[in-house]
């Protein structure tokens, strides 16, 4: 469906709008096959390979960047991590400018990650977390908002784009990225490789509002050696780690009352921005007998402006007054440990052209623009921001994420896409595409 483009011509929203709109059973055909691959930590590559397929589809030559432990664990920014990361890849495809782009326009990565994160309680769901089920509008899976929808939205507008037979005026890199659950090291990888670009737009659910600043996240793990007894004599002989972690987890809540109490802007807006969640904890291993281990894994944010060290220092200091109120847990002091996710708050200024034009696109769908905000959560925009690279996010319309029955909306899906093509016109400029 190659149209007659000529140079300096001036694509219209709608020719853009229409293009977009024509790829919607595409994108969710896409979408349906994406979410059906259970793209888990370590098992992130039957995604890639559709995602192989996706890009090829669009026109676009593909490439893997595959993951490189050692230059990970030297990389500014890197988090500390204990799995092998040596078979996973992220596919990029770059989408080269056209006939006529000499200069004018601004380069772009889109970026979108893969991986997702386990259903939480299988048995809770409604359906199978990893077979899709539609129902109206909304689309459910594991996945189906964060982010699988972003994918396939980020995609579907390239592939729009290409088949009417436009290029951008400068270079447009698309990115699928493992990794973003636990500590970003597929996009950083992807800048390891070399990426950059004037911007960035990841494609997370973020629905009608443009996301420009985030928390940073530490992920810390706490072992208590407990001394195992017989229940029936445990208060003399034994010291139970499970209490002990109750103890800890204790301090460390104060500790996070304390995070809260007077937050910076904009997380000010936030009633409760720094959240500590406790997401795992494992010890014991006999009803009746005193247990000699636990093992508590959680997560906290951290403040942009606040060193991913400073939050380690937290953590350990709030151990530590819990050390101080009790004898017993002195006797066995917890050891912290780090794995996964150590990582710096961002901020992306307002009034950058990126978010002006992105926002400006959006205006030009939905009659009036977005809302600019700051999320409680991280996201890989992180990496490129650290890098000199503006990143923002804006996507699907999600429900349930990192929940149940998580699901995706439709029809935000083609309208993120639809919001995207103008943008990228707005953006890089579009010339037409090199004939073969
Ligand atoms: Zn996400």
């Amino acid at each position: 469906m190659r149209t007659g483009v000529t140079p300096g011509e001036l694509v219209s929203d709608e020719a853009i709008l229409a293009a977009v709109a024509a790829e919607a059973g595409w994108m969710e055909e896409l979408l349906i096959r994406l979410v059906e691959a259970p793209t888990v930590l370590g098992a992130e590559e039957a995604g890639q390979t559709v995602m192989e397929e996706a890009f090829l589809g669009c026109g676009l030559e593909t490439r893997s960047v595959r993951l490189d432990g050692r230059a990970l664990r030297d990389a500014e920014g890197a988090s500390p991590f204990t799995w092998d990361v040596e078979d996973k890849r992220n596919v990029v495809a770059d989408w080269p400018t056209g006939d006529g782009a000499a200069g004018g326009g601004r380069s772009l990565i889109l970026n979108g990650h893969i991986d997702v994160v386990p259903p939480a309680a299988e048995e809770l769901w409604t359906h199978p977390p990893f077979r899709v089920v539609r129902d109206g509008d909304w689309m459910y899976g594991r996945g189906a908002g964060d982010m699988k929808a972003g994918l396939a939205a980020m995609t579907g507008a390239v592939r729009a784009l290409v088949r009417a037979g436009y290029a951008p005026a400068a270079d447009v890199q698309l990115q699928s990225v493992v990794e973003e659950e636990c500590t970003g090291h597929g996009a950083l990888q992807c800048l390891l490789d070399g990426a950059r670009a004037d911007g960035c737009v990841i494609t997370e659910p973020h629905p009608d509002h443009i996301t420009v600043a985030q928390v940073g996240v530490l992920w810390f793990h706490i072992d208590i050696a407990g001394v195992p007894a017989h229940a029936a004599r445990a208060s003399r002989l034994g010291f139970n780690a499970i209490d002990a972690a109750v103890e800890v987890l204790a301090a460390l809540r104060r500790h996070e009352a304390r995070l809260n109490e007077d937050p910076p802007p904009p997380f000010d807006a936030f009633e409760h921005p720094i959240n500590l969640n406790p997401g795992m904890i494992s010890g014991g291993d006999w009803p009746s007998t005193v247990a000699a281990t636990c093992t508590l894994s959680s997560r906290i944010g951290l403040y942009p402006g606040q060193d991913p060290e400073e939050a380690c220092a937290g953590v350990e200091a709030a151990v530590a007054e819990a050390v101080a109120a009790s004898p017993r847990l002195a006797e066995h002091p917890p050891r912290v440990r780090y794995d996964g996710f150590s990582c710096e708050g961002s901020v992306v200024d307002k009034g950058e052209p990126l978010v002006q034009t992105l926002s400006g696109a959006y205006g030009r769908l939905h009659g009036e623009r977005p809302a600019v905000e700051a999320t409680t959560a991280t996201t890989d925009a992180r990496h490129f921001i650290r890098m000199g690279i503006p990143a923002v996010c804006f996507g699907p319309r999600g429900e349930g994420i990192h929940g149940i029955d998580e699901r995706v909306s439709l029809r935000s899906v083609v309208e993120s896409a639809q919001v995207l093509g103008l943008f990228v016109r707005d953006w890089c400029g579009l010339v037409p595409g090199r004939k073969e």
